[in-house]
């Protein structure tokens, strides 16, 4: 019998695997810069964390958490998302310095019981990063310009960014009174879907796919236009910071994002490359989660960008990641431990220098110890010929040269 991955639950490996370590070592190097501290947290946490914090209408809460309970009968769920554990974090570890900026990012494995398809995953990879501690849309401009500049860095060209306010609570709930009401009253013409919607988390209704309910929508009050005074002005600066970064935005006002605690700016970045999952990174700001968690009242902002869909894109594009250099060793005698031990000296040297140099010591042919390095796309191949004599061939130009000696270390830039 043999086994299966989990539907919707993938091995990574080759190519992939580099292109996941790449762009998270990208995003990293660039959230260390931005003076993002690194957060991790475990992949499981209790229940209430979740239910608490995304809402209970939510679709992640209500369909797709993978929930369960312990030996110990606790409830807990894998994470579906990394906001509300490090929100859970930084009160329990009483992170936050009060009135000051704290920044962490976080990277890793969320999981959702939605169903698979392409870009769309049940266990999948997401890099983060939130704000906490002040309420200020400068901040909301730097986390947008933190997730564009992790996708312009990782070569990821064509991309969209959308942005609108869903409110502060006060204004939110005023909208979703006039909105309700509108639904209401042309309920009939909804999908039994969004009918329901409208009792248990009517903002959804927006990213409804029936053609019948978008057009509905498109008529349907917008909440920019219901946002108070305080918000309409943090939201003019958010544009007008955004302006000044050169970051170009369109204002989606139909934008909502599936989870309840956003408050304020809310924002997603979209690819036309991927179908109907084009979402690649979303965030926004979430002044009460904090507080609704246990904590005080501190206002926060904060993104997240699915790695999957990133670099399925970054693979359409042809875009690949090489940054370590290959070498394979070729023992032209039949004694290929013996010529290996010799040669050790150099070795550890070019594995210090960075290369990856890889060998075969089970004495084949040259013939097959060639293919060897062209199945592992070596960038040079080395035969080792005794008496600390070598040949470098370059696999790219096909040119091939003596060496002797320490020469070798020289001509692959890793002389002592
Ligand atoms: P969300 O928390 O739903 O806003 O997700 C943030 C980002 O994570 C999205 O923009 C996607 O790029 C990615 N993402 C969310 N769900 C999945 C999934 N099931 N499979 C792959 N990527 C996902």
């Amino acid at each position: 019998m043999k086994y299966q991955a989990v539907r919707g639950a993938r091995d990574l490996f080759g190519e992939d695997i580099k292109m996941f370590d790449r762009l998270e070592h990208l995003s990293q190097k660039i959230l260390l810069s931005y003076a993002y501290e690194e957060i991790r947290t475990p992949i499981f946490e209790k229940v209430e964390v979740f239910n608490r914090s995304l809402g209970k209408g939510t679709d992640i809460v209500s369909k797709e958490m993978y929930a369960f309970k312990d030996r110990g009968n606790r409830e807990l769920a894998l994470r579906p998302e990394g906001t509300a554990p490090i929100v859970r974090a930084v009160i329990e570890k009483n992170l936050i310095k009060k009135d000051k900026v704290n920044r962490f990012f976080y990277k890793g494995a969320m999981f959702r019981y939605d169903r698979p398809q392409a870009g769309r995953y049940r266990q999948f990879y997401q890099v983060g990063a939130e704000i906490f501690g002040v309420h200020d849309p400068w901040l909301d401009m730097e986390i947008i310009e933190v997730a564009v500049k992790i996708l312009q860095v990782v070569a990821l060209e064509k991309f969209k960014l959308y942005i609108n306010s869903l409110g502060c609570l006060e204004c939110r709930e005023k909208y979703i009174k006039v909105l309700c009401d509108y639904l209401i009253s042309r309920s009939k013409e909804l999908c039994p879907v969004c009918q329901n919607r409208i009792n248990v988390n009517v903002l959804r209704v927006f990213d409804c796919k029936n053609k019948d309910c978008i057009k509905l929508l498109s008529e349907a009050p917008k909440i920019l236009d219901y946002i108070c005074q305080n918000c309409t002005k943090d939201f003019t600066l958010l544009k007008d910071y955004l302006d000044e970064r050169g970051i170009e935005y369109i204002v989606d006002r139909a934008l909502v994002r599936g989870l309840d605690y956003y408050t304020g700016s809310v924002f997603e970045i979209k690819t036309d490359m991927l179908g109907a999952q084009d979402a690649l990174a979303a965030g926004g700001r979430y002044d009460s989660l904090v507080k609704e968690l246990g904590g005080n009242d501190i206002p926060a902002v904060g993104f997240a960008l699915g790695e999957d869909r990133i670099i399925e894109v970054l693979k359409k594009n042809n875009v690949s990641y090489k940054y370590q250099p290959k070498i394979t060793l070729i023992a032209v005698e039949k004694n290929a431990k013996n010529e290996i031990l010799q040669n050790m000296k150099y070795i550890d040297k070019l594995r210090e220098k960075g290369y990856i140099v890889n060998y075969d010591i089970s004495n084949r042919s040259v013939k097959s110890q060639m293919r060897m390095a062209h199945d592992k796309k070596s960038d040079f191949v080395v035969f080792l010929e005794g008496n600390d004599r070598f040949s470098l061939k370059n696999m790219e130009t096909g040119k091939q040269e003596q060496i002797h000696g320490i020469e070798l270390l020289k001509t692959l830039g890793a002389g002592i």
